[in-house]
């Protein structure tokens, strides 16, 4: 099994600052004892409904403590010469609307920006929307590392599979595989994944962690990726970071 070998890592983390349990220092720290390559903290950003049933981050005045602290915990594990490393993440629930999006995230405040609830064409539309408002920002170097999150094949047709596809191939997004939402995953979507494969569609890892003691489950996830053959596809997406991070 490649389990052993692969690269220790989760980039799909919650704290305290949304409605994970831990605080984002006591992640780290479980993460330096798991002796972890990558972690990514991933708060959720919303204003759909979904923000009146768990803690979001909001506001701006949230996010800018989230991200203060973020990097905080950067420097900390830079001043311990780690080896871990640490990505300032965010989840953005497709459901919030483009103004609240547009306006309370500035993308070169993160490292890696996941999409949840990706689940039509004109979602599809609605993310490019967002992307290219970012790319045409004054000022901005580099995007973070953009991709969809738990994204499930049975809410488009298989022939629009294609559409996805396309669309993460042009804006150069990942695709996660998420261990909380296997059965996104099962060997039933075989055709699709053959395609993530050919068009070597980057691939990440993560669990939607939401305790310490879940840091590193992961397991299924391993599996699949052996089982599709998408390891090239995964070394794809870890090259991205390490490339990020050199700068
Ligand atoms: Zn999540």
């Amino acid at each position: 099994m490649i389990y052993r070998e692969i690269s220790k890592s989760n980039f799909h983390i919650h704290s305290n600052f949304s409605d994970g349990k831990n605080s984002v220092m006591e992640i780290i720290r479980a993460a330096l004892i798991l002796r972890m390559d990558y972690i990514a903290i991933t708060d959720h950003f919303s204003n759909s409904w979904k923000s009146n049933i768990i803690q979001t981050l909001n506001s701006k005045d949230s996010i800018i403590e989230y991200i203060d602290t973020l990097n905080l915990c950067q420097e900390y594990l830079t001043n311990l010469n780690s080896n871990l490393v640490l990505l300032k993440g965010i989840e953005v629930d497709l459901y919030s609307t483009d103004d609240f999006i547009e306006k309370n995230l500035s993308p070169e405040n993160f490292d890696i920006v996941l999409f949840e609830y990706l689940e039509s064409k004109e979602e599809i539309t609605f993310l490019e929307n967002i992307i290219d408002f970012w790319r045409n920002m004054e000022g901005l170097n580099q995007l973070p590392l953009l991709g969809i999150a738990h994204f499930d094949p049975s809410v488009f047709f298989k022939d629009d599979h294609d559409v996805l596809i396309e669309f993460l191939e042009s804006y150069g997004l990942f695709y996660e595989f998420n261990e909380s939402y296997s059965k996104f995953f099962s060997s039933k979507y075989d055709d699709f994944f053959e395609k993530i494969r050919n068009k070597r569609i980057p691939i990440s890892i993560g669990c939607d962690s939401h305790d310490i003691r879940n840091l590193y489950s992961v397991e299924k996830v391993i599996d699949a990726i052996e089982n599709y053959d998408l390891i090239k596809n995964y070394d794809k997406f870890l090259e991205s970071v390490r490339s990020a991070f050199k700068s």
